[in-house]
């Protein structure tokens, strides 16, 4: 109870006696004396009246103003605890939509996207930019910039470099003049700012942060602290599958030695460019003697050499065309839009490309013996595969190291062709 109610209920008790007093003695001996005709049950009536008069607005006050402020008490903490659970509400909805948003995505610019619409919608009007770290998580970028008015963000390098990041926990800083401020926030186009920096982490390393800063006269930044952590959660463990996937597709698509295509995801890729109907060109390639290339120098020498070989035969072709390791050291390659007098004059280029690639990876020498095909020549990528076949046997019974186009032979280009001699030559 509180220690001032006896206090006044003895206030209020006085006061009510004080009252009595006055009433009963106007009753009892002034109304006698100015009402001499009044009888004296008139007189005990007006007495009743009087004291009821008197007594009953303390009395109430007295009940009624405690009753009222703990109505009102309550009113306030009712009205509070509503408040909370509309926020919370808001808070359980906004984090729905942002995880029924992500799970529609697979891929990481998808994954981005819905999360640069989520920080416009948790901070409208506010910078905010996800810095994400690349794949040698050694650097972070700038992934997401939502920066109204154009402004600057954080410059920090690297996870390493950046203190939330590092330590794996929100941080805020109320004013970037304060001494312990971070450094990074020091020197913004705004001038003084306040900032909340919250890390995220993918597959439990974390490699981003989400950084938002505003004029230190603003509002602060404290009450985002929730969503944004939110975000950083679901982005991140969302970013985390997308990119596991997206290793398996890799996986599953490529040669794990060479990077190269493998047999499946070659067809796959090859059926479509022969269906086109435009000039395209199949190509078999076949290392020269690789067996003795493994037998003198072991199969690590052997892997080193396939590695080199589908780096040069890779980069010495265009973006588009398909090259893939059937298996072995068997090649295969497409290229659309091509003569067989361009494919001769690029796998020309190649195999001198090859010998400089050869000599820097420091690998045993070796050769290769290519048949070239015109996509007219029969229908379908087995088919066609075949006769580049029989065309890079032909190079191989002539003496290997060269290239022959199936139903011409070999094809002079000019300038570019060459007939280096491999030391493997048999
Ligand atoms: P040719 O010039 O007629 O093609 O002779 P070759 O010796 O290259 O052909 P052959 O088919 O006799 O030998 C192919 C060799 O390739 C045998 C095998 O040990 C080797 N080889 C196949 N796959 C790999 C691989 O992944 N790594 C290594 N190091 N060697 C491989
Ligand atoms: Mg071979
Ligand atoms: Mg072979």
């Amino acid at each position: 109870m509180n220690r001032l109610v006896p206090a006044r209920l003895v206030v209020h008790g006085l006061s009510i006696l004080g009252l009595v007093f006055m009433g009963e003695v106007t009753t009892m001996y002034l109304l006698p004396h100015l009402a001499p005709g009044m009888t004296d049950g008139w007189l005990a009536l007006l007495d009743a009246a009087l004291v009821c008069a008197i007594v009953t607005p303390p009395l109430a006050g007295f009940i009624l103003v405690p009753l009222w402020r703990r109505h009102e008490e309550q009113r306030t903490v009712a009205e509070a605890r509503e408040a909370n659970l509309r926020e919370d509400g808001a808070r359980q909805q906004f984090e729905a939509q942002l995880g029924r948003a992500l799970s529609l995505v697979d891929s990481e610019s998808e994954a981005l996207d819905v999360t640069r619409r989520a920080l416009v919608k948790v901070l409208p009007l506010t910078p905010v930019e996800l810095l994400l770290a690349d794949s040698s998580e050694a650097h972070l970028r700038a992934a997401i910039r939502v920066a109204p008015e154009a402004q600057r963000g954080c410059s920090v390098e690297s996870p390493r470099r950046c203190v939330a990041a590092r330590r794996g926990q929100t941080l805020r800083f109320p004013d970037s003049e304060a001494f312990d401020a971070c450094s990074h926030l020091r020197d913004r186009d705004m001038g003084p700012c306040s900032a909340l920096c919250v890390p995220m982490s993918v597959m439990g390393r974390v490699v981003g942060v989400i950084h938002a800063f505003r004029p230190v006269s603003d509002s602060p930044l404290d009450e985002h602290a929730v969503p944004l952590e939110a975000i950083a959660n679901q982005v991140g463990t969302r970013l985390g599958i997308v990119r596991a996937a997206a290793t398996m597709q890799v996986q599953a698509s490529t040669d794990p030695l060479t990077g190269l295509l493998n047999r499946r995801s070659f067809e796959s890729a090859a059926t479509p460019l022969l269906r086109a109907g435009r000039p395209t060109v199949v190509a078999m390639a076949d290392l020269d003697n690789f067996k003795r290339l493994n037998d003198t120098y072991g199969h690590e020498a052997g892997d080193r050499a396939l590695r080199t070989f589908a780096r040069t035969l890779r980069t010495s072709l265009r973006g588009h065309d398909v090259v893939g390791r059937l298996g072995g050291e068997e090649f295969a390659v497409v290229l659309p839009d091509c003569t067989t007098e361009d494919a001769v004059r690029a796998l020309e280029g190649m195999r001198t490309a090859l010998i400089t690639a050869i000599a820097r990876a420091g690998v045993p020498p070796f050769t290769v013996s290519v048949g070239v095909v015109d996509a007219n020549a029969a229908d379908g990528l087995d088919a066609l595969t075949s006769l580049a076949d029989k065309a890079l046997y032909e190079a191989k019974r002539a003496g290997r190291d060269r290239i022959i186009v199936a139903g011409v032979g070999a094809v002079d280009v000019g300038e570019a062709v060459r007939t280096p001699r491999g030391a493997l030559e048999s």
